[in-house]
């Protein structure tokens, strides 16, 4: 996968109109419809205002939510319009359709330095279908398509690949700082480069698993997905999570590390829980699980070998919590883990989805090189898999 993407720099947009595909798909009250986060939307200024100074007529679009094909007046992307209007300290034109009449005379009218958003581009079923003439419909509107939106690159949407197809694409400067920094880390990464993969399930993490021993030198596994490794070792585990199907496979990546002369780290003790509570009674266990208990954290000797492991790192990528970090009395190896990231001098990148979330919450957000803005894009990414999004886009 080449992630050497032209970007906006790398074109002259002055009088153009460009279509730029958004990640507006903020969190809302779901009594109220009130933007709970405007996070998505501050990050996509820097590109919107470098097209608008630069002379182009901006024509963005995005999703939000899961509207399937409907149109649901409760995920109008309207409020985003607003809220932007006030970032952008400009008026923010919205039409009242994606690619419509109101959408299409808009555009048409759009001038220089001013900024058009389309309605929620699920609305249209041919949105997630690819639908070409969909795709061609919002390609008309424009003349350069900009993909600013890296939580949708995996998907080979009609906004995200399809209109690739009848303009030159570009990509924005948040999905160019993915590229870069994951690019990067994954295709020349400054060693040792180490990994540390955790979550619910090996069967999520297969592939990632599969493509980091060819590249990692250590691999850390923590999280509910330990368990079926600490099976296969020959470990009780109780009642922990465990992916019985997956036995073998978890036998072969441990032959196959150690037949690579990867180091592959697995927990040494746990946290473990009579019930999966909030309010469970936490009882540190080391090597074998009692029957009734469950695996909820990684105990304090993991944490030490752990932090031991990204110590000196050049690279680290994190991707899925260390425990059930959602209940505090559980979150302690997720933030000593988060800990370690932040002070270890390496470029470290976390994953999106759940890690991001539990560094943030955790308060590390800001001693992280990289934290990515797509859970599922980044994971694919770490998988090695050809990214739909990426792949249309220029190469330099
Ligand atoms: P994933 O989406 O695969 O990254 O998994 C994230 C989820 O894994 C979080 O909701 C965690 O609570 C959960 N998780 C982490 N460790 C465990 C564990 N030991 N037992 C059960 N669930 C876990």
């Amino acid at each position: 996968m080449n992630y050497n993407k032209k970007t906006v720099y790398d074109v002259d947009v002055k009088g153009k109109k460009v279509l730029l595909r958004c990640d507006f798909n903020v969190p809302q009250n779901k009594e109220t419809g009130e933007i709970t986060s405007d996070k998505r939307i501050v990050a996509a200024i820097p590109t919107i205002k470098y097209l608008l100074d630069n002379g182009a007529a901006v024509i963005a679009c995005s999703h939000l939510g899961k509207p399937k094909g409907e149109w649901k007046t409760k995920l109008t992307l309207a409020p985003v319009a607003e809220r932007l209007a006030q970032l952008l300290g400009q008026e923010v034109i919205f039409a009242k359709d994606i690619i419509g009449e109101d959408a299409q005379a808009k555009a048409a009218a759009l001038q220089p330095g001013q900024i058009l958003l389309l309605e929620n581009l699920r609305f249209d079923i041919r949105e997630e279908k690819n639908g070409a003439d969909f795709a061609k419909a919002l390609a008309d509107m424009a003349e350069i398509f900009v993909s600013d939106a890296f939580g949708t690159v995996h998907r080979a949407h009609a906004s995200t690949a399809g209109v690739a197809a009848y303009l030159p694409a570009y990509s924005g400067l948040l999905v160019d700082k993915e590229l870069s920094i994951m690019g990067k880390a994954l295709d020349d990464p400054k060693r040792p480069f180490v990994a540390v993969l955790g979550g619910a399930k090996v069967s999520d993490k297969i592939n990632v698993i599969n493509n980091l021993l060819e590249k990692a030198d250590t691999i850390i596994i923590g999280g509910g997905m330990a368990y079926t490794f600490k099976k296969a070792q020959g470990f009780e585990i109780g009642t922990s999570l465990l992916e019985s199907d997956r036995i073998d496979y978890a036998n072969d990546m441990i032959a196959k590390a150690a037949a690579k002369g990867v180091k592959f780290l697995l927990p040494v003790d746990n946290y473990c829980a009579a019930e999966f509570s909030a309010d469970a009674e936490p009882v540190l266990v080391e090597g074998n699980i009692p029957e009734n208990l469950m695996g909820m954290d990684i105990g304090p000797k993991t944490v030490e070998l752990f932090t031991e492991a990204v110590k000196g790192a050049g690279t680290i990528v994190w991707n899925g919590p260390m425990g059930v970090f959602e209940f505090d009395k559980f979150a302690g190896g997720t933030k000593a883990m988060a800990k370690a990231l932040a002070e270890s001098g390496a470029v470290t990148i976390v994953g999106g989805g759940d890690s991001a979330a539990a560094v943030e919450k955790l308060g590390f957000a800001d001693k992280i090189t990289h934290i990515s803005t797509g859970g599922g894009a980044s994971l694919e990414f770490l998988e090695g898999k050809e990214l739909p999004g990426v792949a249309c886009l220029q190469d330099k």
